[in-house]
């Protein structure tokens, strides 16, 4: 029987990637579930080529004036519910992606999870849930489904420490004057990876590994300072672990997300797939340390990290409202870790007269109150500097 397959942010990078690996296993894979924002025009598209699959646009405005099955952002999360697949890639961007999560695994589906902000804002609370609906959450992050295979091939207990690698992006040999006048359209010339907007800025702050480093400590239970990284401009390496006895041990592929989407979705059996697969007459590696004061967003995410989900939360929130005011033309580059530093800061002092700081919110509507302050504190400090 084919496995069923709900592709969530169906129009986007990852949802390209994970519509790619349907096409190349038909014969086991079948999709009844495609959903976008705002993308009608791709939806339609999908929606023609697979017309089997329930369809949801979670514009509502743009939604009802089309022949999906569902819209509106309610809409959404009943296509979710209805679909009932066996596996859900969610392939959302931001903190949208967290309720679509939440709804997956409440179906009783297993999640392939590209949205690292699940993670990041709701680690606790979601792998209570799979474990209390028993599915499984799968990482699809290259550098998370490397981690995941490495931990569950030589076993979490002689893991002494992660180390994730980061391509740098494309400032990393700025100096601190040029980074001042970067613009959106340098800051999305991405070196390696072919993926949307927001993560790729995210990736020349390096917030992207901050937010990974979060999501690693969320998803495999690592303190912050058992979780490296490492700067590694070729994205052939996508993570390492390091063993008690000193030996290291990496996962390498081709840097295309279609191979950890594909693993994902048959996780635990390995199947043969055209993606990945590495020429090594070509290739020539480098690493080195990242440079925390040049990008301190890294630095600030380990700080979120120590403090508690609430600063995760803060941290994600601050820098999505960030992001899109960079690229809007609104804020300068360097402007990006001031924002975030600020909300940090502010939530690090505001909490830490609380009794129970370090602990997780204990509810979605919790997180999502947490999420809408954060952003809101980050609309003011950007308006207050105007
Ligand atoms: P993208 O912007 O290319 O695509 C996002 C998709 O989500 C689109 O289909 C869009 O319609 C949909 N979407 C956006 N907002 C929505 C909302 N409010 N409600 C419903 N649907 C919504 O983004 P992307 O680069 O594919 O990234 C998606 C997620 O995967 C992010 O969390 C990102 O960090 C993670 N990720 C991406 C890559 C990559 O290669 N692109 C790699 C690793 C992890
Ligand atoms: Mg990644």
């Amino acid at each position: 029987m084919k496995k069923k397959v709900a592709v969530l942010g169906a129009t986007g990078s990852i949802g390209k990637n994970a519509m790619a690996v349907l096409r190349d296993q038909k014969d086991r894979l079948q999709p009844v579930l495609l959903t976008a924002r705002s993308d009608a025009k791709g939806l339609l598209e999908l929606k023609k080529e697979f017309p089997g699959a329930l369809t949801a646009l979670a514009n509502e405005a743009e939604g009802a004036q089309f022949d999906f099955d569902f819209y509106g952002g309610d809409g959404l999360l009943s296509a979710i519910a209805a679909a009932k697949a066996d596996i859900a890639v969610n392939g959302i961007s931001g903190a949208a992606g967290l309720e679509p999560s939440v709804a997956a695994i409440n179906a009783g589906s297993d999640v392939a999870l590209a949205n690292k902000e699940t993670i990041v804002m709701a680690a606790e609370i979601i792998l209570a849930l799979a474990a209390d609906k028993r599915v499984r959450v799968i990482p699809v992050d290259s550098e998370h489904s490397a981690l995941f295979k490495l931990i569950e091939t030589h076993g979490k207990n002689n893991v002494s420490e992660i180390i994730l690698t980061a391509s740098g992006g494309p400032f990393r040999e700025y100096s601190q004057k040029m980074l001042s006048g970067v613009t959106p359209k340098e800051a999305l010339a991405h070196p390696t990876w072919n993926m949307g907007k927001k993560i790729t800025v995210d990736s020349a702050t390096l917030a992207n590994k901050g937010l990974e480093v979060i999501e690693a400590a969320g998803l495999f239970g690592f303190p912050p300072e058992k979780i490296k990284v490492v700067i590694h401009p070729q994205s052939i390496v996508h993570s390492m672990i390091r063993l008690k006895d000193g030996a290291v041990y990496a996962q390498m592929s081709k840097p295309d997300m279609k191979l950890p989407i594909h693993e994902a979705l048959f996780w635990p059996e390995t199947v043969c797939s055209p993606f990945g697969a590495l020429d090594f007459a070509s290739l020539s590696l480098a690493f080195e340390k990242p440079d925390m004061e040049k990008f301190p967003m890294l630095a600030l995410a380990y700080k979120a990290l120590s403090g508690g989900r609430h600063l995760s939360i803060a941290y994600n929130a601050a820098n999505e409202t960030a992001v899109k005011a960079f690229l809007k033309g609104e804020i300068e580059f360097l402007e990006i870790p001031r924002i975030v530093g600020y909300v940090v800061e502010m939530n690090t002092l505001a909490y830490s007269s609380i009794e129970d700081s370090g602990e997780s919110p204990g509810s979605v509507e919790a997180i999502l109150d947490a999420d809408r302050a954060a952003r809101k504190m980050a609309e003011e400090f950007i308006w207050s500097k105007k």
